[in-house]
């Protein structure tokens, strides 16, 4: 009561003219159609400002984080008086919708039903909590990687990722945007009055369950103004998936072999190729884990840290301050580290440095964006390395896909079509492999409860690991072209991508249009 007494007080005499002429002025166009509109009288900033007790900016500051709603008139902010209530009695803004929200959150809840979740939301959230809180659950059902709500010319669009493809949910009236945008804002800490500008942030969940612990969910927030309206994109973090040890992923037993080989090498640089969301940092995490002892002083620069690993000292990129790849490594081999991981190679001068490290007798692993484990080596020639500087640190490179491996409880018997076959068949013998000998066990996606339908469920890593051998060095200083390198490590027993993922696809645990798609071979 005393601070609503507070805030109807009138400000300073002086104040009041000043603002209170404008404030007549700029609120005339909304004066017709009563402005009060049983939200109580209109407040200036100061007004706003004494009725909540609180310093000029520490109430921006809550302006900009949503947590107080204000409306611009003119370019004069005006807050209703219950708005600042409902703040002072410890409640969220309500967002004004400027069409019915109803019918999407009946579409999600509905959804969530069916995916067999249970709705997180309760009776005290606004329509609009519902609909954002609901989004995320059916994504976490859903085991999706990533939320997308991006606006189009006539709708939004959203969609989430799973298995590394897009499902569409529920096409949005676009009127509904920038309630949605506002509310993640919120959520995420960022800024609900900028809209001009890319925002990322952070958002910490949990998910109430039916019958167990609720479920923490970690999300990373960006707002991406677009032609018609901001995009927003959530990644949904999974500590237990991306810190698998080595030995959960399923790598044929030759390859597990080489990689262990690799990981014993005192020195030399490791790298890792794949696409972005190929699985190269649930990989590297694994290795990284799998030579941590006491013994053993492991370093790590990421941009950004994604997951804290106990026993190794990550530091993160900062470029606007001056912390690059390539100047954290110069640190690190000031602190005496064993092994080191660098999240990324962007240019020429990191890669440089890694391979000194590597030279120096640290182990070094990074990755790098190629197609293939030969291509990889070629790749580091084009940036500019020295052939024999790579054929001297180099010990081993690998590259990964993630294929979706089919739903155990559909999944059906099928005799792939011929075509299918003959590609499959001629891929098996360029690499190396007896086609006759494979077993031909081969399914195909169905659809079920468990699988939301879409017949496969979950991915596995198809690879090809590639050892620097004498021959491989020597053809890499004769300047020999990828094909030859391929040929060479074939010859010495790599099995090809492709050829994981046939032998995969034979064993029935995914599909040969899924190793084709994947490897884009179509
Ligand atoms: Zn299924």
């Amino acid at each position: 009561m005393a601070r609503k007494k507070a805030g109807s007080k009138a400000p300073p005499a002086g104040r009041a003219k000043r603002t209170g002429r404008k404030a007549a002025g700029a609120a005339k166009p909304s004066a017709g159609k009563a402005p009060t509109e049983g939200k109580g009288k209109l407040l200036d900033v100061d007004g706003a400002i004494a009725m909540l007790r609180t310093t000029r900016p520490t109430f921006y500051r809550w302006l900009r984080t949503g947590k107080i709603k204000g409306m611009k008139v003119g370019r004069q902010w005006r807050f209703y008086q219950a708005d600042i209530e409902r703040f002072l009695k410890g409640q969220e803004p309500q967002v004004e919708l400027r069409t019915d929200i109803g019918p999407l959150v009946k579409a999600l809840a509905g959804r969530l039903k069916a995916a067999g979740g249970s709705d997180p939301t309760g009776p005290g959230d606004s329509p609009v909590q519902r609909a954002t809180g609901l989004m995320i659950a059916l994504a976490a059902r859903m085991r999706a990687s990533d939320i997308h709500l991006e606006p189009y010319e006539s709708a939004a669009c959203l969609r989430v990722r799973v298995d590394g493809v897009l499902h569409p949910i529920a096409d949005l009236d676009l009127r509904l945007l920038p309630a949605l945008v506002e509310q993640f804002k919120r959520m995420a800490n960022c800024d609900v009055l900028e809209r001009r500008l890319p925002q990322d942030g952070r958002i910490l969940v949990s998910l109430k369950q039916a019958g167990g612990e609720p479920a923490k969910l970690d999300l990373r927030v960006n707002f991406l103004p677009a032609l018609m309206g901001e995009a927003v994109t959530l990644r949904i973090l999974r500590r237990d998936e991306a810190l698998v040890s080595l030995d959960r992923i399923d790598y044929a037993p030759a390859d597990r072999q080489r990689l262990g080989r690799a990981l014993g090498n005192p020195w030399g640089l490791l790298v890792f190729s794949g696409p972005t969301g190929s699985g190269k940092t649930t990989v590297l995490y694994a290795c990284l884990r799998h030579l941590i002892r006491p013994s053993v002083k492991v370093m790590s620069i990421e941009d950004p840290v994604e997951y804290m690993i106990p026993g190794v000292v990550q530091a993160a990129v900062n470029e606007k301050m001056g912390m690059t790849f390539a100047r954290a490594i110069r640190a690190f081999l000031r602190s005496d580290p064993d092994v080191m991981m660098v999240g990324e190679i962007r240019n020429r001068e990191t890669l440089e440095i890694c391979h000194q490290a590597a030279l120096t007798g640290h182990l070094v692993m990074t990755t790098l964006h190629t197609d293939g484990a030969p291509e990889t080596l070629k790749r580091m020639l084009d940036i500019g390395v020295p052939p024999f500087l790579v054929a001297d640190a180099v010990k081993f490179v690998s590259a990964q896909r993630l294929v979706r491996c089919l739903c155990q409880s559909c999944a059906a018997p099928v005799e792939p079509s011929g075509e299918a076959l003959a590609r499959a068949e001629e891929l098996a013998r360029k690499g190396g492999v007896d086609w006759e000998a494979l077993p031909k066990t081969f399914r195909k996606p169905v659809g079920c409860e468990k699988c939301g339908q879409v017949g496969y469920r979950g991915r596995k890593l198809i690879v090809e690991m590639l050892e620097m051998t004498p021959e491989i060095s020597g053809a890499l200083r004769r300047g020999a072209a990828v094909d030859d390198l391929r040929a060479i490590a074939i010859g010495q027993g790599m099995t090809p991508m492709p050829v994981d993922g046939i032998r995969r696809a034979a064993a029935g645990q995914t599909t040969l249009d899924e190793v084709f798609r994947v490897l884009s071979l179509k």
